[in-house]
């Protein structure tokens, strides 16, 4: 998807007030009805409507007419309201060339302004030419209510919570820095996806340390569930760094056993493609071990000793709400059920450009729930912030208030009564955690020592340990 960050630097106050009241009005809307929005934002002088063009203009809209006059916010209207938010936090302040392409994500470089180079993961879940997709709509079917954007964001923040709980486990994964809506940032992971990679030094030392990290992540109760050759990136000093968790579960999962077979295998079968590599000899290197093996060298699950609170407890610290976290689970298995079941037979292609696949995907959607995680996201000046709250409050009778929009009553209508209790304990929480992130990104922490020679020995890198907090021209 294009990024053209251009745009960001001539959008006005204006710009992202509305754009604000259109992420605001979201919360009960699928659509937001353009009134709604004009009496969000207040604009003096009626501007609203101007600006609202204009941002269509600027694809940060999608406009529909099809029940009544209402906009919605793209995911690039939702990616420059998170960009504006990191920026306005001074965690960078330049967005470069694109990183990656990811199934459901667009990765970048970002920089800050002593020139620290940063990546910036832009979750895109509902992208519909990922073959899941099948299988994730067989779920929405069941669903009365959905939105990509909020999922988007869930899996940001579940990305975002492994990622820092595994770095001060002193697993190799990039530096988490900072969260927010869909967008995470972490550090610059040096080197290239193994799946580029044709030839390695040292072969064994570098698959006997990535399967060590899947044994190690069971101890820890957990699975990858895309572990592979496009998840794990490797450096010229053939340093492993492992990446994309989002979509990891806990070992207590009922098909625990499958995922983690499943994330072995495809380890085995890309070195033994690629480099030529017999695992019995291999194995030798982990006899005498804590890890048992079964006649192929393959780990074997039931041996392992696991911590099973882990997840569980991550996920909490992070602000999840056990709604949220059955939430997306459900989405994630529906994903990683199907990466393991087939190929590209199922893959629906809905539209051809990237706005018709989230205008599709969208469209079919319904919009509740968006609000969550909320109250962190401040773009515009606090006080602006709470006055468009308070508009909010106004038109529709606060956040406890019915809404207006038949299709978006919905069962998580309850939760809403609770809204502005839960909001500040959850802005509490969430500000504790990016605290804690900044503060291991500037000062690092302990990593644990191996029991097992199987494993990977830890460590991270430091190539990112600047965080800036600048203010920025934007
Ligand atoms: P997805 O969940 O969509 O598969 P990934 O997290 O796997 O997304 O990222 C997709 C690609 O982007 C990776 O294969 C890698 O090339 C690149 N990438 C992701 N994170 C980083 C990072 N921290 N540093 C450098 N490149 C990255
Ligand atoms: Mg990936």
């Amino acid at each position: 998807m294009k990024l053209d960050v251009d745009v960001l630097r001539y959008l006005t106050k204006e710009d992202f007030r509305v754009l604000t009241a259109v992420e605001m009005g979201m919360r009960n809307h699928e659509i937001v009805p353009a009134e709604l929005i004009e009496r969000i934002a207040a604009l003096k002088h009626g501007g609203t409507y101007k600006v609202m063009k204009n941002l269509l203009k600027h694809k940060l809209l999608h406009h529909d007419a099809s029940k009544y006059d209402g906009f919605r916010l793209t995911y690039l209207g939702y990616d420059f309201l998170a960009i504006k938010t990191l920026v306005n936090r001074g965690v960078f302040s330049a967005v470069g060339r694109q990183l990656g392409v990811g199934k459901e994500s667009d990765i970048f470089e970002v920089a800050t302004e002593d020139g620290t180079v940063m990546a910036m993961k832009l979750h895109r879940l509902g992208r519909t030419s990922f073959r899941a997709v099948k299988s994730k709509r067989d779920y929405l079917k069941h669903r009365s209510s959905f939105n990509w954007l909020y999922l988007s964001r869930l899996a940001a923040l579940r990305e975002f919570s492994f990622m820092k709980a595994l770095e001060e486990h002193g697993f190799p994964v990039p530096n988490a820095v900072d969260c927010n809506r869909h967008c995470v940032i972490m550090s610059l992971v040096p080197g290239y996806p193994l799946v580029q990679v044709k030839q390695l030094e040292n072969p064994e030392i570098v698959f006997n340390t990535i399967i060590g990290i899947v044994v190690r992540l069971a101890e820890h109760g957990l699975i990858h569930c895309d572990f592979n050759e496009f998840n794990i990136m490797i450096d010229d000093d053939e340093k492993v760094t492992m990446i994309d968790f989002p979509q990891m579960v806990s070992v207590s999962h009922r098909n625990a056993q499958m995922y983690f077979d499943r994330d072995v295998e495809c380890v085995f079968k890309f070195f033994s493609k690629r480099f030529n590599m017999s695992f019995h000899e291999c194995t030798a290197d982990i006899d005498g071990t804590a890890v048992d093996t079964d006649d192929s060298g393959r780990p074997s699950f039931t041996s392992i000793a696991k911590d099973t609170g882990f997840l569980d407890k991550e996920l909490s610290a992070s602000g999840f709400t056990k709604k949220d976290h059955e939430e997306i689970a459900k989405f994630i298995e529906g994903g990683i059920k199907k990466d393991a079941s087939s190929d590209d037979e199922d893959t629906e292609d809905v539209g051809d450009t990237e706005d018709d696949e989230h205008t599709s995907v969208l469209n079919e959607a319904n919009t509740m729930g968006i609000d969550s995680l909320q109250v962190v996201d401040q773009v515009l000046q606090h006080d602006e912030q709470v006055e468009l709250e308070g508009n909010v409050r106004t038109c529709e009778g606060g956040p406890s208030s019915e809404p207006e929009n038949e299709d978006s009553r919905n069962e998580e209508g309850d939760d809403e009564t609770v809204d502005d209790d839960n909001d500040a304990e959850l802005e509490k929480r969430l500000n504790k955690v990016r605290r804690r992130a900044v503060t291991a990104a500037r000062g690092g922490r302990k990593t644990f020592a191996s029991r097992n020679t199987y494993k990977d020995k830890g460590g991270k890198s430091s190539n990112s340990s600047k965080i800036q907090r600048q203010l920025s021209s934007w």
